[in-house]
């Protein structure tokens, strides 16, 4: 595993939480990306040299709905880059990780993802992601 790539939080409005962190990080986001398989619109700041990922849902059935709904508003998961993500899921499961995709899945900002339940790793959903070459 390398650096993390980026933290997500989950938001219930885009255009609100993107205004606000605009606010805080005192510059825009610089891009705006929907993932119509996984239910999510994403936006995306660049913090000095780390990323954050804004996460609004899409369908009500959809990951960010459940957790908004569970838990509010806040940290959703944090994301790791990886050089191979297939030989790193395969690592993490035999370490005794429960990794939640069979194979890696394509995600938002040209990423191939994967997530490790948070049973597995105290509380805290983990993000696999390796750039789609
Ligand atoms: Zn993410």
């Amino acid at each position: 595993m390398k650096n993390i790539e980026h933290i997500g939080i989950a938001v219930k409005n885009l255009e609100v939480s993107n205004k606000l962190y605009a606010s805080l990080f005192g510059k825009k986001h610089y891009k705006t990306e929907e993932v119509a398989s996984e239910g999510v619109k994403t936006s995306f700041f660049k913090v000095g040299s780390n990323k954050i990922e804004l996460l609004e849902a899409t369908k009500e059935d959809s990951p960010i709905a459940k957790f908004i709904e569970k838990k509010g508003e806040g940290v959703h998961h944090i994301a790791f880059a990886v050089t191979d993500i297939v030989s790193e899921m395969k690592r993490l499961k035999s370490e005794g990780f429960i990794v939640l995709n069979e194979k890696p899945k394509k995600g938002a900002d040209n990423k191939l993802v994967a997530f490790l339940h948070p049973k597995s790793t105290n509380g805290v959903l983990i993000e696999l992601c390796q750039e789609i070459e």
